[in-house]
């Protein structure tokens, strides 16, 4: 099942919904959101938040997948409204974000999206950057316990972004992948994102798929559950190989790295196919990055 609404998805597992993002939030004794959208989507989320946790109540903890700029935006101002939160993430994704350049662009990018989204983005950039970090740095195969039996384990997954991580729910078996596995759109559709390497992200795919799932999350469509999960992890698996095929042949045709996204771009623009969710801007340069990604992968295989 597709599931796209806000509301339960298992005993411990709340989808929350906003006009650009999907994030799951899990109770045990405390509370936990994974990833946090944009900056301006953070009132929108926090009526969310109150409606599952109670008026005033903010989560304990967030879990950031990776340090994308529609991933960690909404960290200042959820840190200003709820006080208290604890932030955990992965020890590439805080480095990211102690990175001043880097931490400037994730600043812009909000901004950038308020204005096209005609909302509000007052802040003052020094005080934003300061709450857009990581409190507790933690690995591969590390747990945090939530109390009432309730478990998030952080799973390795680079390949989308050199900093992408997954969190894996016990007992719920729900998992919150940001875009390591891509990205679902409904029926056949799927989207891969492998902005970063292609070896990695298909290693990252090969282990998430192994898990004995009954929830997986996108960061902006949903999740789907049950029989659906398999069928998704070998479409998007085969949809992968297909587009690294595609790559190499136009490439071993002489192809310039800027020719080929011309020409995936149209096609996916058919196909409504834009693999870092609803961010239009973003769709050429993922792409780019996916064909150079695409043929470094064949390259070391030759
Ligand atoms: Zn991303």
């Amino acid at each position: 099942m597709w599931i796209k609404t806000s509301g339960s998805l298992s005993e411990n597992v709340f989808q929350l919904t906003t006009p650009v993002s999907t994030h799951m939030l899990v109770v045990g004794d405390a509370s936990s959101l994974v990833d946090t959208g944009l900056a301006c989507c953070v009132d929108r989320l926090s009526e969310e938040l109150e409606k599952c946790l109670g008026e005033g109540q903010g989560p304990d903890l967030i879990f950031i997948t990776h340090a994308h700029f529609d991933h960690v935006g909404g960290l200042p101002a959820l840190r200003e409204r709820f006080s208290g939160i604890e932030v955990l993430g992965s020890p590439a994704s805080a480095e990211l974000l102690r990175d001043e350049s880097y931490s400037k662009s994730v600043f812009e990018k909000n901004k950038q999206c308020a204005e096209a989204m005609g909302l509000e983005f007052a802040v003052d950039e020094a005080a934003w950057t300061k709450g857009c970090q990581i409190d507790r740095v933690i690995g591969d195969g590390d747990g945090v316990d939530l109390g009432d039996g309730v478990e998030v384990k952080l799973i390795s997954s680079p390949g989308h972004s050199a900093d992408s991580v997954s969190y894996l729910v016990s007992p719920d078996a729900a998992l919150a992948a940001g875009e390591a596995v891509g990205w679902y759109g409904g029926r056949d559709l799927v989207a891969n994102c492998f902005s970063d390497s292609f070896a990695q992200y298909v290693t990252s795919l090969d282990r998430l798929s192994g898990l004995d799932l009954k929830i997986l999350s996108f960061p902006h469509s949903g999740a789907i559950t049950g029989e659906l999960i398999s069928k998704y992890f070998l479409n998007v698996r085969e949809t992968a190989d297909v587009f690294r095929e595609q790559v190499k042949a136009r490439m071993d045709q002489g192809e310039l790295v800027d020719e080929v996204v011309a020409a995936f771009l149209s096609d996916w623009q058919t196909q409504n196919i834009t693999p870092e969710g609803p961010f239009a801007e973003e769709q050429t340069e993922t792409l780019r990055e996916m064909v150079k990604a695409a043929a470094a992968a064949s390259a070391s295989t030759e």
